[in-house]
């Protein structure tokens, strides 16, 4: 049964497929929110329900050249991370004490949100140029850590002869 994946790989793959539904023209993120192995809620950057995505309409982030993790107001998306808690609050869904597993490291603007959710433990997989969120992170005391990503994958098994 070596082929089992581990909590954390099983969850990180997950917010990688979630990830897949993006619509960001720049980095598809996903998030998923687990408490007891179990997903509370899940999220993907992209534009509000019925509004045109930057797929679409064009994004002025990425038509104006702006850096990553700089002026994110300017494009329609909602991050990851704000789309799973917002999808807790329809649902009526406590994320207190929740493990977040996220694609990307979350931005200081959603580490904020988590901080106030409750989250206990944030386990992200990409790097994010945004050194304030893991500092508040730290500050409020929230477990936050890179994945190691798999060390030796999945074996595929022998389908020859
Ligand atoms: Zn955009
Ligand atoms: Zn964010």
């Amino acid at each position: 049964m070596d082929t089992r994946p581990g909590w954390d790989d099983y969850f990180m793959d997950i917010a990688g497929l979630v990830a897949s539904r993006s619509t960001c023209m720049r980095r598809q993120v996903g998030c998923v929110f687990v408490k007891d192995r179990r997903i509370l809620s899940t999220g993907y950057n992209g534009a509000p329900s019925g509004v045109a995505h930057c797929s679409e309409t064009g994004c002025r982030r990425q038509q104006e050249g702006i850096p990553s993790g700089e002026r994110t107001e300017l494009c329609r998306g909602v991050h990851a991370e704000q789309n799973a808690i917002i999808q807790g609050a329809r649902h009526g869904v406590v994320l207190q004490g929740a493990t977040v597993y996220a694609t990307t490291q979350p931005c200081s603007i959603c580490t904020k949100m988590l901080i106030n959710a409750g989250v206990e433990e944030i386990i992200f997989e990409g790097d994010f140029p945004d050194d304030m969120s893991l500092q508040l992170l730290k500050e409020a005391g929230v477990f936050c850590h890179k994945h190691a990503k798999k060390k030796a994958g999945r074996k595929k098994v022998a389908n020859e002869g």
